[in-house]
């Protein structure tokens, strides 16, 4: 057995030689700019007439890849080939499954740096973003692997003196999977590997976004030695093959993390039987959020302030987890917003490819148009007090941006913006805190700021969210140590990197042995 499980540290950038180590990986990934990347079904490559370029946000002009397109023809060929591989795939030990993901996720260690350069370029994640979403998908590779190999031991039941009784984990079939493209890296390798290392075959249909990091975290399963047709890439519009993937009579499940619209959508196709289909189809659908960091009156006011401009403004704001609505205690307003507005003032946003840069581009222009469009709504409903301009017109650059006394129902307290936007709004007590912060269709994330004791134990009990902070901020979760997942609107809570997830693609098998 292997060690146990351990999170992966990051790099520490404090350090110049890891700033030179970086910046021969930017130049590595540099030189690879523009390379075309074609569909891969079975291990074949197939290049189409219609490609899709993906491009640096940072940067317009810049290609980081043109990419090959699939239309509803290919994906009957993804999902057919992956439908005859699971026949093989799913006999394979899951000690040998789980060997791929280990071996991985050492090739990654060892590069890391390739591969958060490309997400630099691809994503606009600066340095330190790069590398904890690269220190992500390392974690996923070894927590998946272990977690198989817990499943595969002989499971605890209750003795029988006459029979033999046991109960295995055996997987579904043909899994569609559909990341985002915020964390184009690891929340696509933790939703592939989970998938493939429980037995089944995966059609992995990439953000369009971000193709290009999916492509080169393809190369790395080739490279150690997957069999090809476990896992097909196939990028492509979302809305043009999404449909066909999620209604195919053999896809046995879809496993998404997107936006709520869709998410629903899925869920809804997915639940009409289609002729020749055999099963209820599953889904894991993980979706947006609005989450809130709730202040104390009685609380150490400058965490309050670090932790809201992290969690706010880390990553503009593109995290599913991101703080979007602060909502403090009147007693404490006041000096929370002013340092708040203090700290963020001082982020320095510019492009992420710079070792100073502390926040780069929004993704694309549909993204930065409805950023603005919402600052334009913030206007209306609330109090300017910084940013709400945009930067280097060579990329999506978007100021950090707060509005402050802004009603608990007004459309940029309620609507995810999945931008550099954070709404203030003031409470009268504790209580309304927690009420104003529980008021969404939401329930991802959430954190509270405080030193009293029973308003914790209150936010505990009462604040809804998957996952809930206490004195820190309310983005970062860690595999192993904080499963991942929200409630309501914010999705089925699979809890991504806890011990339940792998469970989501597998059936219980029970096999007894009367003697
Ligand atoms: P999105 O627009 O819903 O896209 C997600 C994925 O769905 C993409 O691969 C997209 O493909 C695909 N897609 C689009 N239309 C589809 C359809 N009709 N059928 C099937 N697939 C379709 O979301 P996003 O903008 O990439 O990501 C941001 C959202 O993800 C935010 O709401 C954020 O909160 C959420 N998120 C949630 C979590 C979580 O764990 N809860 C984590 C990260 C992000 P194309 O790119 O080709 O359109």
């Amino acid at each position: 057995m292997r060690t146990e499980f351990k999170n992966e540290a990051f790099v520490n950038f404090k350090e110049e030689r890891n700033h030179e180590l970086y910046e021969q990986a930017l130049k590595k990934a540099e030189a690879e700019l523009g390379k075309e990347y074609p569909l891969i079904i079975g291990g074949e490559r197939i290049t189409t007439d219609r490609t899709a370029l993906s491009i640096n946000p940072a940067n317009h002009s810049q290609v980081i890849g043109i990419v090959s397109q699939a239309d509803a023809q290919l994906a009957e060929k993804a999902i057919q080939v992956a439908a005859a591989t699971f026949e093989t795939w799913k006999r394979t030990d899951p000690n040998e499954r789980a060997r791929y993901l280990y071996r991985a996720a050492a090739i990654l260690r060892r590069r890391k740096h390739e591969f958060s350069a490309i997400m630099t370029f691809e994503a606009g994640k600066t340095r330190v973003e790069a590398d904890v979403e690269t220190a992500e998908a390392i974690d996923f590779l070894e927590f998946y692997a272990r977690e198989m190999q817990r499943l595969s031991l002989p499971q605890p039941l209750t003795a029988s003196a006459e029979e033999e009784n046991e109960l295995y984990y055996i997987p579904l079939g043909v899994g569609i999977v559909i990341p985002p493209w915020n964390f184009p890296l690891a929340i696509m390798a933790g939703m592939t590997t989970a998938a493939l290392v429980t037995g089944n075959t995966v059609v992995l249909k990439p953000a369009s976004t971000t193709p290009v990091i999916a492509a080169k975290f393809m190369a790395l399963l080739e490279e150690v030695g997957l069999p090809p047709g476990v896992v097909n890439y196939l990028p492509g519009p979302g809305g043009e093959v999404g449909d066909y993937l999620v209604d195919h009579p053999l896809t046995r499940f879809i496993s998404f993390t997107g936006s709520r619209d869709v998410g629903l959508r899925i869920n809804e196709r997915a639940a009409k039987a289609n002729p020749g289909q055999k099963w209820i189809k599953r889904v894991v659908a993980e979706m947006g959020g609005k989450d809130a960091i709730v202040v104390d009156s009685e609380a150490d006011l400058d965490l309050a302030a670090d932790m809201i401009t992290m969690s706010a403004f880390g990553f503009s704001g593109q995290k599913c987890s991101a703080c979007s609505r602060a909502i403090i205690h009147e007693d404490v307003y006041d000096t929370v917003l002013e340092r708040v507005v203090e700290r963020a003032s001082q982020l320095k946003m510019t492009n992420p490819a710079h070792a100073d840069a502390n926040l780069g581009p929004v993704i694309d222009e549909k993204a930065y148009n409805k950023i603005l469009e919402y600052i334009e709504i913030g206007k209306q409903e609330g109090r300017l007090v910084l940013g709400g301009s945009t930067g280097d017109s060579n990329g999506y650059f978007i100021e950090p941006t707060i509005f402050a006394d802004v009603a608990a129902d007004a459309r940029i307290s309620q609507e995810e913006i999945f931008g550099p936007v954070v709404a203030f709004t003031k409470a009268a007590s504790f209580d309304e805190a927690i009420q104003i912060a529980n008021g969404t269709d939401y329930g991802l994330t959430g954190a509270v700021i405080s030193r009293n004791g029973a308003n914790l134990e209150k936010a505990r009990r009462e604040y809804h969210v998957g996952n809930l902070y206490f004195n820190r901020k309310c983005t970062g979760a860690l595999v192993g140590t904080h499963p991942f997942g929200g409630f309501n609107m914010s999705g089925t809570d699979s809890k991504a990197g806890g011990r339940d997830y792998l469970l989501l693609f597998t059936q219980g098998k029970l096999v007894s042995d009367r003697f």
